[in-house]
């Protein structure tokens, strides 16, 4: 009797810890958004989904395409909520104020979200989605948006002088640099990677609220860079949800670099859980060569 109620507990322990096991990994659904942007998303879009996709961490990867640019947007409202995180490789024409809303509630929700690259250029009127990718690019961007975000000397630095926001030289081979080895997109990833030719986005600004940089690059001023470690991964609270955003992988052939897909991939798990299961890949670069798995 005994040892069958002993067994029947160890049943229904397993059982337990089976259920919670699923609960904490259940796959992660992601909806990458796209549609308008000055770079070529139509390349870029099927790419991140496909390597989304392949890995068993993410589960339903939908892709919600706005009307092109000038044409009606009325009806363009994507329903965020269903997903875990959502994925922003747009930049463009403004959203109707519902599906503004929509996102705002999303994200401020709980929702996670991946600023990918050029989505930093969008909505400079926006308020809250300025607040959500914390400093961005180009569109008029000025000191009225905030303070230039940068690294010096093994702190952030918000730096309110006048000028331009958004720069970037021709694409040049650069080293990114942990400077948070402890959170969870970085921690057990090489500290300096070489990350292959590709634009360094230099000088952005906006709120720079509640953001913490993960990582940064060398804008070399022999290469016309701005002289500062800009960064180029952070993370920002925005209400009970969680962003992850990079600024790198202009084209194709940078998201396909190993160091852009790990942390992209690391940045949308932890964006929808707060959490890290994915493991750094075994061809991680280090601080010499770029690694490009096609
Ligand atoms: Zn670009």
């Amino acid at each position: 009797m005994l040892k069958q109620r002993c067994l029947t507990f160890a049943v229904l322990g397993l059982l337990f810890a089976t259920a919670s096991f699923a609960l904490a990994t259940d796959p992660v659904d992601v909806l990458i958004v796209d549609g308008q942007n000055n770079h070529k998303w139509a390349d870029t879009s099927p790419v991140l989904q496909e390597m989304l996709e392949e890995c068993d961490r993410f589960g339903t990867v939908d892709v919600a395409t706005s009307p092109a640019k000038g044409e009606d947007m009325s009806g363009f409202r994507p329903t965020f909520a269903d997903y875990g995180v959502v994925v922003m490789n747009y930049t463009g024409d403004s959203w109707p104020e519902a599906t503004k809303a929509d996102f705002e509630a999303f994200i401020s929700g709980g929702g996670g979200l991946v600023v990918y690259h050029a989505a930093d250029n969008a909505f400079p009127q926006w308020e809250a989605y300025n607040e959500m990718i914390a400093i961005g690019g180009w569109g008029g961007r000025n000191e009225n948006s905030g303070p230039y975000l940068y690294w010096k000397d093994g702190e952030t630095v918000r730096d309110m002088s006048p000028g331009r926001g958004g720069s970037h030289g021709p694409q040049n081979p650069y080293q990114v640099v942990t400077r948070e080895p402890e959170h969870p997109i970085m921690k057990g990833l090489p500290p300096v990677t070489m990350h292959p030719a590709d634009e360094l986005y230099s000088q952005l600004r906006g709120p720079a609220k509640n953001v913490t940089i993960l990582a940064t690059a060398f804008a070399d001023p022999a290469k016309s860079g701005s002289g500062r470690d800009e960064p180029v991964l952070m993370v920002i609270d925005y209400g009970e949800g969680r962003v992850f955003h990079t600024v790198l992988g202009h084209h194709v052939i940078q998201i396909q670099a190993v160091n852009f897909r790990a942390t992209f991939l690391r940045g949308c798990e932890w964006a929808a859980t707060g959490e890290v299961t994915l493991p750094c890949p075994e061809d991680y670069p280090g601080p010499d060569e770029p690694v490009i798995r096609e």
